[in-house]
């Protein structure tokens, strides 16, 4: 909590995550709910930057819905989506989570299971990063994110190794903050956002927020 109110007075609200490329404060629409998910599965192992365009294509196409993605031709979805890498298989990824939760016939019936993360993680193409972005961002549940900007960041930090297990270091986090998804949200976006302007490759620590607490400057 001590780190999370250094870099909330810093920085303010984040307003993740982003809907049509803005970060606002929204009541979710299942529109938003599921570009969210795409969004999720589109960032894997690329920039933001490359999924906002396959977004777009996305949005021209009609493609944030349920139906239409499940039903579009994998091979014209991948062109789509091509700026975002790994197109083919993302394509495959986003046809086969659309397919699954049509079962469920909507993303708030989806949203309701009680083995949400079992069941999306039995999903092909979706890992633990992938599913809890989507429960926390979508579906508006606590669970805390971690990703390559976390580890970074609680390694330096001195809380862990940079290779820590997932799991291992989402532990920490569950054990020490209120379970609130609000406040998961909101610290998440915050390692994101200290990551980029301090805590990057080589890190710039003389305006770092956290700095007097940070293992890697005492
Ligand atoms: S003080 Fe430096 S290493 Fe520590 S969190 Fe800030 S930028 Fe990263």
């Amino acid at each position: 909590m001590h780190i999370f109110s250094k870099l909330f007075s810093a920085f303010g609200p984040q307003h993740w995550w982003p809907i049509k490329g803005e970060y606002k404060p929204r009541k979710l629409s299942e529109q938003d709910r599921l570009e969210i998910c795409i969004g999720a599965i589109l960032t894997q192992n690329t920039s933001w930057k490359n999924v906002e365009k396959a977004l777009d294509n996305l949005h021209e196409n009609k493609l944030i819905d349920l139906k239409n993605l499940a039903n579009i031709k994998e091979q014209k979805l991948a062109e789509l989506i091509r700026c975002s890498g790994y197109y083919r298989q993302k394509a495959k990824k986003l046809k086969i989570f659309a397919q699954h939760v049509l079962k469920f016939g909507s993303l708030k019936i989806f949203f309701e299971q009680k083995n949400l993360r079992d069941n999306l993680l039995s999903i092909w193409g979706i890992g633990p990063e992938t599913a809890d972005s989507i429960i926390l961002y979508s579906a508006e549940k606590p669970v805390f994110v971690i990703d390559a900007y976390t580890k970074r960041i609680m390694s330096r930090f001195g809380v862990c190794k940079s290779d820590v297990d997932y799991h291992e270091l989402q532990g920490y986090f569950h054990e020490r903050l209120p379970e609130n998804h609000k406040l998961f949200n909101e610290c998440h976006a915050l390692f994101v956002e200290l990551a980029k302007r301090n805590c990057k490759k080589v890190p710039d620590c003389s305006s770092c927020p956290i700095k007097k607490s940070c293992q890697k400057q005492i």
